[in-house]
């Protein structure tokens, strides 16, 4: 079984979600500091331009197919990956963060979102050991990045978009000890319950992208033409190998 593919110079972990849970829990009680990355086209697209995102990405510890996009260019190469969206695989970290008492932290999002979203994990997980919490628009980075210092959480979720989120949790990686980050975009929105995730049946065909961008239309300038220009990409990378 291959461990990683490489997608048009760019490495993708073919972990199962459940290898991937595995990974992440061992880093974290060996002591590792480990970086997440929920990897999709346009991160891809991206890295493709800005040397200083591949550099992120090409040191990142795991990276997990976040998109459907993810999993089409994977399978033209000829391999089924299971795809892993960041917004579940967070679910679970914060579940194994109360299960073993790991000290959790949550960078990003509004005030009034995060704020929901804490009072919802609290009826939910009344154990969670949450010792940071700040919203994601701060005026200073290096503020923030002393304090999640200070509060030396286990597990670091990130919320501010992409490139932001993998940028800030890289310089994390110097900064902590035994903390695996993720970047996980939009989650605490659907956490807090102010966009919904897309019914199952729609995951199931790998539609979300299309109900997201029905549901939020600004989002179509985000994946048009990206996410074609990301397909043709993968033929021509299909057919060269
Ligand atoms: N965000 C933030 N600070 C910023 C920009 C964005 O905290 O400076 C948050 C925003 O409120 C949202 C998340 O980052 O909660 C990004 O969501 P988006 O839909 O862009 O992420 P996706 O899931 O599409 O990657």
């Amino acid at each position: 079984m291959k461990k990683d593919i490489n997608l048009q110079g760019f490495r993708v972990d073919l972990k199962s979600f459940q290898e991937a849970l595995d990974y992440t829990f061992e880093s974290i009680k060996e002591g590792k500091n480990i970086q997440i990355v929920t990897i999709n086209p346009e991160m891809i697209q991206f890295g493709k331009k800005n040397s200083d995102f591949k550099k992120i990405l090409d040191e990142a510890e795991l990276i997990v197919p976040d998109g459907v996009g993810i999993k089409i260019a994977i399978k033209l190469k000829g391999i089924n990956q299971e795809q892993i969206p960041g917004v579940d695989f967070s679910k679970e970290l914060i579940k194994l963060s109360e299960k073993y008492n790991l000290k959790i932290g949550f960078l990003g999002a509004k005030q009034e979102v995060l704020d929901k979203m804490l009072e919802k994990f609290k009826e939910e997980f009344p154990n969670l050991n949450v010792v940071y919490a700040q919203n994601g628009y701060f005026n200073d980075k290096n503020t923030v990045l002393e304090e999640i210092k200070n509060a030396q959480p286990q597990i670091l979720l990130t919320a501010l978009g992409s490139p932001k989120q993998e940028e800030i949790n890289y310089k994390l990686k110097e900064m902590l000890q035994g903390c695996a980050t993720i970047g996980v975009g939009g989650s605490f929105d659907v956490f807090a319950g102010y966009v919904e995730r897309a019914p199952k049946i729609w995951q199931k065909m790998g539609l979300e992208w299309l109900y997201r961008t029905i549901k939020q239309p600004q989002r179509f300038k985000r994946i048009f033409p990206t996410l074609p220009l990301f397909l043709f990409a993968s033929i021509i990378d299909s057919v060269k190998k």
